[in-house]
């Protein structure tokens, strides 16, 4: 029997959850933000519709409910982070399986999340949301510097700011509060999780570590820990991901608990989430934040299953259309990457240098151009989106290494003009 599942706000850029929809007899609704071009041709897809849920969340929601009482849905899901309270809550209202609604809203709230994991006895940065408008230094006095600024609601990390001193906070203040009210204001109305603001907190000096992991009532499963290398700011554009890290053991158990203590605690049992965390110099974890969905808007799905042969975005599907997790012991071990193509600079986007040399390459299994020519691009820490990701498989971990520094000299954006 096919089954129907809505997709909701997913780049459909992405390839690898409307594949992942035929291993499971699923066709797609696709529901795109307003404005996203929809390419012809994509796989599994029924039915393509523009739903506003952030600037129309009951517009949304009531073309949802129209459509399940005709025809009924078997599940609604989404990839994309701000879009996670609204599926949820959706989900809940047809009475399909999803993430809980409070789970879903405690994630897309930085400061939910360090209280949190304090509650729940896990190592936190001191941190202490900031009024912009007040005077900063009193706010800050409890916490050591180097700091980092945040909006609360943000994602792929725009508007992340490290402050060494007052001067570099009051700038990076300014900086989040302005990138609040230009683009998060409108995506926090959604599932009435409200909330926009300013968080600083202590700089955690350690790699950085993300975390794969599929929850159900039993517990969280972790299937992949992925190296995010050792990003020192002032900006955290993210560049690259290699699955596995290459950890010791005892590290890797301590990862793990700490990722299963606060998916407990949030209250997350169902689905994929993303977590990213750091690690002190004794080699205590500190988690940074818990995503309660798939990373990457779906490319952690290749990072897991060519490094584990693990169908993560198949087992998220099943589980959310049937209520059950398949087996999810590794079937191999390589190491998968990837590579994300820099802005560095900002302007008018022309297209890739040194992409055909790139696809030649036989460790690449992707090339994803994910920026159409003509986009305007602002420089970091201000976000439009990726230019492209760079997928490879390696049999080690140095081949992959490699790999990076050779596209380092090899890909690069063009720019049609350049901004100062
Ligand atoms: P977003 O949700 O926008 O991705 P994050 O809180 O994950 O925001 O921050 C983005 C990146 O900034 C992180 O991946 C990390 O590299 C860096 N970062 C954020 N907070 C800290 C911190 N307290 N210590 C060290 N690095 C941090
Ligand atoms: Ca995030
Ligand atoms: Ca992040």
């Amino acid at each position: 029997m096919t089954h129907r599942v809505a997709l909701l706000a997913q780049n459909p850029g992405l390839p690898f959850v409307f594949d992942a929809a035929g291993r499971v007899d699923a066709v797609l609704t696709l529901g795109v933000l307003p404005g996203v071009r929809i390419p012809a041709g994509l796989p599994n897809v029924e039915s393509t519709v523009e739903l506003d849920i952030f600037g129309d969340p009951d517009g949304a929601s009531g073309w949802l409910e129209c459509q399940h009482a005709s025809r009924p849905f078997d599940a609604v899901v989404t990839l994309y982070e701000p879009a996670g309270p609204f599926t949820a809550g959706i989900a809940a209202h047809l009475g399909l399986r999803g993430v809980r609604p409070e789970a879903a809203q405690i994630c897309r709230d930085k400061y939910r999340q360090r209280e949190a994991m304090r509650q729940a006895g896990l190592d936190v940065p001191g941190y202490r949301v900031i009024d912009p408008v007040a005077e900063l230094g009193s706010q800050v006095s409890a916490l050591r510097f180097p700091l980092v600024v945040k909006p609360v609601n943000g994602w792929s990390s725009f508007g992340v700011t490290r402050a060494d001193n007052q001067e570099e906070l009051k700038a990076a203040v300014d900086l989040v509060q302005g990138i609040n009210s230009e683009q998060l204001a409108s995506l926090a109305a959604s599932g009435a999780s409200g909330r926009t603001g300013v968080l600083a907190e202590e700089f955690i000096d350690g790699p950085e570590y993300c975390v794969e992991s599929i929850s159900d009532p039993q517990g969280t499963t972790v299937l992949a820990i992925t190296d995010k290398g050792n990003l020192r700011g002032p900006y955290f554009e993210e560049r690259t991901f290699i699955t596995p890290a290459p950890l010791d053991r005892s590290i890797a158990a301590r990862i793990t608990e700490a990722v299963c203590a606060s998916h407990r605690q949030i209250g997350i049992d169902f689905g994929a989430s993303h977590s990213e965390l750091r690690l002190r110099a004794d080699g205590t974890p500190v988690l940074l934040e818990i995503g309660a969905r798939m990373g990457g808007s779906g490319t952690v799905h290749y990072l897991v299953e060519t490094a584990t042969g693990i169908d993560f975005l198949g087992a998220v599907l099943r589980q959310a259309i049937l209520g059950e997790l398949p087996d999810l012991s590794p079937a191999h071990g390589r190491f998968a990457a990837d590579w994300i193509v820099p802005v560095t600079g900002s302007g008018t986007y022309a297209g890739l240098f040194g992409a055909d040399e790139v696809r030649q390459h036989a460790a690449t299994r992707m090339l994803l151009e994910l920026m159409s020519a003509g986009t305007e691009v602002p420089s970091w820490p201000r976000f439009v989106g990726y230019p492209a990701f760079v997928l490879s498989e390696h049999a080690s971990y140095q081949d992959c290494k490699a790999y990076h520094t050779w596209l380092e000299d090899t890909i690069r954006v063009a720019w049609t003009s350049t901004s100062a």
